[in-house]
């Protein structure tokens, strides 16, 4: 069976298979996380090493090249991403990884492993086709990594094709950037999406959907646990007697940087009702949200929401959590 690319990339598909004949020899895919970048760069890398393609240029899924390809030793392409990111191209494609029991996985990609691609730049294809490089998410690369990246990127090898996926393109090198054709991929239409969410069986409903910004993979890898546990945190944020105290006893034993994350969204639809506009992230709370902002001054709410963003850096290891919480809570109940 051929492999296929998520419904809301079949218009992307059609410019890359435009492009084919004269392949630029290194791409950009770029866009926020959730959206499919690594599957459409994997769809795409599958495809030109395929050796029978099938309808609209997709890989046919059965000759020796799709066979390989599948098995991760299609001897012709490289996939390179950091220690810490997992195997699953879906946690990879969500920015997230697994992290090695034991010694910290790094989260950069080092320049050791882009001097690796060495003798496979350098010697020729064994299929007689297309060699290629998939790097994600691209802006993992330190600087020694990018440097080396950008000399092969300057002196291309005949055949070799590079697809670099990135979450956020301006953390790239601009040299490197530049060197790239870039495809700026947008969020899915919401109706495909939920479609598409119906299809895979996924729980997500319109509110998950729009909980995750509209990024459909993301709606469909939330943990219905975590869901639960953020409902719970809002349905006490949506009463207005609850203490600053509180809330933090509520949220001692969950990770200070979720809790970060999930108050960014709240706080953004504060802002959004306090300026007579729609909630974006919890559709579903907008009728609290909006009694809530009836109460908040706007600058307050731009200060804090400010503020909850320059914490987000620390929030993964704060010195002590307890301390952390108190402030974010104190701190969001004086907004009123
Ligand atoms: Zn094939």
């Amino acid at each position: 069976m051929s492999i296929s690319n998520y419904p809301w990339q079949e218009e992307i598909w059609d410019r890359l298979r435009a492009m084919q004949d004269r392949l630029p020899h290194a791409m950009l895919f770029h866009g926020r996380p959730g959206i499919g970048k690594l599957h459409l760069a994997q769809t795409l890398a599958q495809s030109l090493l395929c050796e029978k393609r099938a309808d609209r240029g997709l890989a046919c899924g059965e000759c020796p090249a799709c066979v390989w390809f599948a098995a991760g030793n299609h001897p012709d392409f490289r996939m390179v991403q950091s220690e810490a990111m997992a195997p699953s191209p879906d946690e990879a494609e969500l920015g997230e990884g697994v992290e090695d029991g034991k010694k910290k996985a790094s989260k950069q990609i080092k320049i050791d492993q882009i001097r690796a691609l060495g003798d496979f730049l350098n010697l020729g294809s064994h299929r007689n086709g297309y060699r290629v490089v998939l790097i994600c998410p691209a802006e993992s690369m330190n600087p020694g990594a990018a440097n080396a990246l950008l000399k092969s990127l300057e002196e291309p090898s005949a055949g070799v094709v590079f697809l670099l996926v990135s979450h956020q393109p301006t953390k790239l090198l601009a040299t490197v950037r530049s060197r790239c054709h870039a495809l700026p991929l947008s969020l899915p239409p919401r109706e495909l999406s939920l479609r598409w969410l119906k299809d895979q069986d996924s729980r997500a409903t319109p509110a998950t959907l729009a909980f995750a910004g509209d990024a459909p993979l993301e709606a469909a890898a939330l943990p219905e646990e975590e869901a639960e546990t953020r409902r719970r945190l809002f349905d006490l944020l949506s009463q207005p007697a609850s203490s600053a105290l509180g809330l933090a006893d509520f949220c001692q034993r969950l990770q200070p940087g979720a809790v970060v994350d999930w108050m960014l969204k709240w706080t953004y639809d504060l802002i959004a009702l306090a300026s007579n506009s729609r909630a974006r992230y919890n559709i579903d709370y907008e009728r609290k949200l909006g009694v809530l902002a009836q109460n908040m001054a706007l600058p307050r709410l731009l200060r804090y929401y400010a503020a909850l963003a320059s914490l987000r850096a620390i929030a993964e290891h704060p010195l002590n959590a307890r301390l952390f919480f108190d402030d974010l809570f104190i701190s969001y109940k004086e907004i009123g």
